[in-house]
């Protein structure tokens, strides 16, 4: 899909409002600024890919609002070369801004559909994570441990599994809380058995699901 200069002057009105409300990690807004969300999105809300608002993406799920991936991707702090897994790969776009950073991703999607589109669109783009079919709560042991773990649905808890798998000086970064309103929580684990939390905020996800849907 083209990448026009209308797209490229919309993402860059976006980075803008994104710094406006408080984005400042200059490397996330660049990556925001190159990733073309309107080929994440589903064509009927295309015209709003520019949008700092989340969208459905299909299967009752939805690609997150633009300041909450710029958000989470800021708290984690992504090094080049670091190893990161994100839970919920849903359409994709998370991924590829984190492989913007020079991250080297495993990424874990629940729903069939959903982990079958991201896995033939971003080597479209060039973007190559490890995708997994499988469910993110548990993490993945055979690839653990990871420098930054991400996960983009909402937890009742914080699994722990994903504890586990963090390296010490590794972040995790994860909204926590009830179906209405979450906790963004960032976990900085100082050694394999203390862990620092800290809590940014509120916001709205759907649902991290346990177990895998086969359809
Ligand atoms: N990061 C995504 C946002 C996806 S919304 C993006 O950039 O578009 C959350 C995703 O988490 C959904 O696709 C949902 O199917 C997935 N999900 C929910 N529970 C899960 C689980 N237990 N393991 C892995 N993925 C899960």
């Amino acid at each position: 899909m083209e990448d026009s200069f209308r797209h490229k002057g919309l993402r860059q009105k976006l980075v803008e409002e994104l710094r406006q409300k408080g984005i400042s990690d200059e490397r996330v807004l660049a990556a925001i600024g190159k990733v073309p969300r309107h080929v994440f999105m589903d064509s009927s809300f295309i015209n709003y890919s520019y949008k700092d608002k989340a969208f459905p993406i299909g299967a009752g799920q939805t690609i997150s609002q633009p300041f909450t991936v710029a958000f989470q991707t800021q708290l984690l702090e992504v090094k080049p070369g670091d190893k990161v897994l994100e839970i919920g790969t849903g359409s994709g776009y998370q991924a590829a801004i984190l492989i913007e950073l020079g991250a080297r991703v495993f990424t874990v999607e629940r729903q069939k559909e959903l982990y079958v589109k991201a896995m033939h669109l971003l080597p479209q783009l060039g973007y190559r994570p490890t995708f997994f079919f499988s469910d993110g709560t548990l993490g993945l042991p055979a690839y653990a441990p990871f420098d930054k773990i991400i996960v983009t649905a909402a937890a009742e808890e914080i699994p722990q599994p994903l504890l586990q798998q963090l390296k010490v000086g590794g972040r995790l970064v994860v909204p926590v809380g009830k179906k209405n309103a979450q906790q963004m929580m960032l976990v900085e684990k100082i050694s394999e058995t203390e862990f620092r939390k800290s809590s940014h905020g509120n916001f709205i996800f759907v649902p991290l699901l346990k177990g895998i849907e086969i359809k």
